[in-house]
């Protein structure tokens, strides 16, 4: 039975002292005569749970118990899976059944605006669809198991540097269309229990007491049903936070700020009302947590270490693989080179941080793979190691670049491991530039003049720039892939697991093409999204901008065929989870080559006529991924929702799909489109109250005054003398082309006709006409 706390049974001190936490990481506890409220733990996240048993911090720093670490976002996010994510989710939400955690702290799913942003790691995408649908899966994964997740850091928090200051100054239509449009998904498809607001302020206003994001956003418009909890440390002014949403302060304030209001509601600032509806929802959490499970454990460590494995073969992505250099044969020798394979850098550093129960690396993988196969076969291959370099500095670099290069040279194939330390990217503080340190391009260049037959594996927690991509035949982007990220790669390296994951982040040619640029990380408490719509791929090919490597590409060890798409347009929400409106893109995908492998079909849409709103050239609409057999067809069908074609209207401040053809590619990358197909949709309507300053356009785009109008300017025209077709122009003469005449007109407001007709238009005439139209809204 579970059961039900009710804030009636409380005294005010109580209540408020519910709504910030007892320590670091408890919800406070209620013990007196009659009322028992227990606490309830909270914890990071999001990628394994940072369950700290002795002291406490919010930056990764005190150890905690072990636990498995999965992939972070930035890997998870390239499977482009969200039914891999959910599983994962599963597998968390176990863990914290085991470790009694009640709520897990995340995910995380701020938009990667800038490559520099110092925990890109922790976040999915630079596509709110791909964040959305990836978060989705997590959270019903993990709250399947009856734990609650905490969607995080609402919002606009898409930078380290001054990240408890600074305001992010957005305009409406990127911030509903780009930053908060994940959230939005999130929590209309799944619920989570809490969601955690940002430390930053949003057009100045602390987004912990911002009322328009936190309760007419989040709970008029989206329905959020959950918990807001504050970012640790984040609340600013707890009365005015209380007032705007804000339920649960953490961590504790020591009694301070519940004390602030107790105060405010006896001095009537703050209504009781609202201090019982936060103390409530605490409540309800509570309740929540208590219906979990109960699992005595142990955990099952060997299983989640062989699903952090899988999940992490489904997250390299192949970007490269000339000559088929890849994937490698166990009977070659092969060279390992560079410290990464040895000591992996597998999670970010910050309030993320997880004690793994093991860490493979590559090296030792590798190895084992190849003396199973040499357990079996004759003439079994070979792996050498050099460090190449060391992650401390220590050492002398010549020697050990040296020794790399005499390995490379002896073996038939080089495969260097380069990458970012802990140092260089985390939580807490932004990169300055996205170069790998020079030691190790100089380690890589030698090793290249050795043996062209070099393959590069990446570890980095956000992107970096690839100077030496057109002179290496191979590069595998492994991001940071969790403790079982070395034998994953092994897998992927001798072809034991296909390659499928794809980026979900541009790859620039050069920090100074990035959207961003020029407007990261700010000045004086202030950055300005100034690339407004255009974030990730949007930007770049609004632009016409190379890059070395473009969003949804990855490659695979086999190749896929598309033939033609079909779309359908649902009538009526009969069909699954489909509702009217919806286009289902249907596509037939062929594996064409000789292995089984998986293929992720992405749907951009573009508007195709002329936008009333600036577009980007086109937005990824949805995804499916598939795997296939070789010579295997199957039909794909990709759901584009109806929503997922708006634009956010300034004018009637709501989502607008607007009216006309739309063109659907479909393919393999937002640079590799292998189909497409154009589809009517039906826009919906804005029908805007016309004003003497509505213009002419406006006005005779409206139904009604539309008609009427268009006859009366004919009229005007030709009494004027205005407007006369153009061949009848003589030279010289300023009498110009009526087409010419009316798209100079669009513009004008109506009401300045009056003093341009000599009295033939008179304002009169023109509120009639507004009036008649009006009457029909
Ligand atoms: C981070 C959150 C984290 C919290 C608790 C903050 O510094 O921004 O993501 O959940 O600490 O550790």
């Amino acid at each position: 039975m579970t059961q039900t706390y009710k804030v009636s049974d409380l005294t005010r001190e109580e209540k408020a002292s519910l709504t910030s936490g007892s320590d670091f990481w408890h919800t406070q506890p209620i013990e007196r005569e009659g009322v028992r409220v227990p606490a309830v733990m909270v914890t990071d996240g999001p990628h394994g749970l940072r369950k700290q048993a002795g002291s406490s911090d919010n930056l990764g720093i005190a150890d905690s118990v072990p636990a498995t670490c999965f992939p972070p976002a930035v890997g998870l996010g390239s499977s482009m899976d969200p039914v891999l994510a959910q599983r994962v989710g599963e597998a968390l939400g176990v863990e914290c059944q085991i470790e009694d955690v009640a709520v897990l702290l995340g995910p995380a799913i701020n938009i990667k605006r800038s490559p520099l942003c110092g925990r890109n790691f922790e976040y999915i995408s630079e596509d709110p669809l791909v964040a959305g649908e990836m978060a989705t899966g997590l959270v019903r994964g993990i709250q399947s198991k009856g734990v609650g997740t905490s969607l995080k850091h609402f919002a606009a928090n898409s930078q380290e540097t001054d990240r408890m200051r600074v305001s992010s100054d957005i305009d409406p239509r990127p911030l509903r269309e780009i930053y908060l449009r994940a959230f939005e998904r999130v929590v209309r498809d799944a619920q989570p229990w809490t969601l955690m607001c940002s430390y930053n302020r949003i057009n100045g206003i602390y987004a912990s007491e911002n009322d328009w994001l936190l309760t007419q956003v989040l709970r008029d418009q989206w329905a959020f049903r959950g918990l807001v909890i504050s970012d640790w440390g984040a609340v600013n002014d707890r009365l005015k936070a209380l007032s705007a949403g804000l339920d649960l302060e953490m961590p504790s304030s020591g009694g301070r700020t519940d004390a602030q209001l107790v105060a405010a509601v006896a001095s009537g600032e703050l209504d009781e009302d609202a201090l019982d509806v936060a103390a409530q929802r605490v409540l309800d959490l509570v309740e929540r947590a208590g219906a979990r499970p109960a699992n005595p454990g142990p955990l099952d460590v060997d299983a989640h270490h062989r699903l952090a494995r899988e999940v992490a073969r489904r997250c390299l992505v192949l970007l490269k693989n000339d000559g088929d250099v890849l994937p490698l044969s166990r009977d070659a020798h092969v060279a390992v080179i560079g410290e990464f394979a040895r000591t992996p850098r597998f999670q970010g550093g910050g309030s993320s941080h997880i004690n793994p129960t093991r860490v493979d690396n590559a090296l030792d993988e590798m190895r084992a793979l190849v003396a199973v196969a040499g357990a079996s076969q004759a003439g079994a291959g070979r792996v050498d190691f050099a460090p190449g370099f060391t992650l401390d500095g220590s050492g002398d670099p010549v020697a050990l670049r040296e020794e790399a290069v005499a390995a490379a040279r002896a073996a038939e194939v080089a495969v260097v491991f380069l990458g970012l330390s802990e140092a260089e990217e985390s939580e807490g503080f932004d990169r300055t530039h996205i170069d790998l340190p020079t030691g190790q391009l100089e380690l890589l260049d030698a090793v290249i003049e050795a043996n062209p037959r070099t393959v590069v594996v990446l570890s980095n927690g956000a992107v970096v720039a690839l100077p030496f991509a057109e002179r290496v035949p191979a590069i595998v982007e492994g991001w940071l892939l969790g403790q079982a990220g070395g034998g994953a790669t092994a897998d992927v390296l001798y072809g034991l697991a296909n390659p499928s994951a794809r980026l979900t982040e541009t790859i620039p040619l050069r920090l100074e093409d990035t959207p961003s640029w020029g407007n990261f990380p700010g000045e004086f408490g202030h950055v300005r999204y100034g690339e407004g719509i255009l974030v990730g791929y949007r930007w770049y090919d609004a632009k016409a901008l190379d890059v070395a490597f473009p969003f949804g590409h990855g490659l695979s060890y086999t190749s896929f065929s598309y033939g033609e798409p079909s779309v359908r347009i649902v009538e009526d929400g009969a069909m699954g989870s489909a509702h009217a409106g919806d286009l289902m893109v249907s596509v037939p995908v062929t594996n064409t080559g000789d292995v089984v492998g998986r293929e992720v079909v992405q749907v951009y849409t573009s508007f195709a006529g002329r936008s009333r709103v600036q577009r980007a050239p086109r937005e990824l609409a949805g995804f499916a991924s598939v795997e296939l057999e070789p010579g295997q067809t199957c039909d794909v069908v990709v759901r584009v929702r109806r929503e997922d074609l708006a634009y956010w209207d300034i004018r009637v401040d709501r989502w607008i799909v607007e009216g006309g053809d739309y063109l659907v590619q479909v393919g393999s990358s937002s640079r590799d489109l292998r189909t497409s197909v154009t589809v009517a949709v039906e826009g919906d309507p804005v029908r805007l109250p016309l004003t003497l300053e509505s213009s002419v356009g406006e006005v005779l785009a409206d139904p009604v005054a539309g008609p009427i109008a268009q006859q009366a300017m004919a009229a005007l025209m030709e009494s004027t003398g205005l407007g006369a077709p153009s061949d009848e122009t003589s030279a010289g003469s300023a009498v110009m082309d009526a087409g010419a005449m009316e798209q100079m007109m669009a513009s004008f407001p109506i009401g300045r006709l009056v003093g341009f007709t000599s009295g033939q238009v008179t304002e009169e005439m023109l509120n009639a006409l507004i009036d008649a139209a009006n009457v029909q809204r």
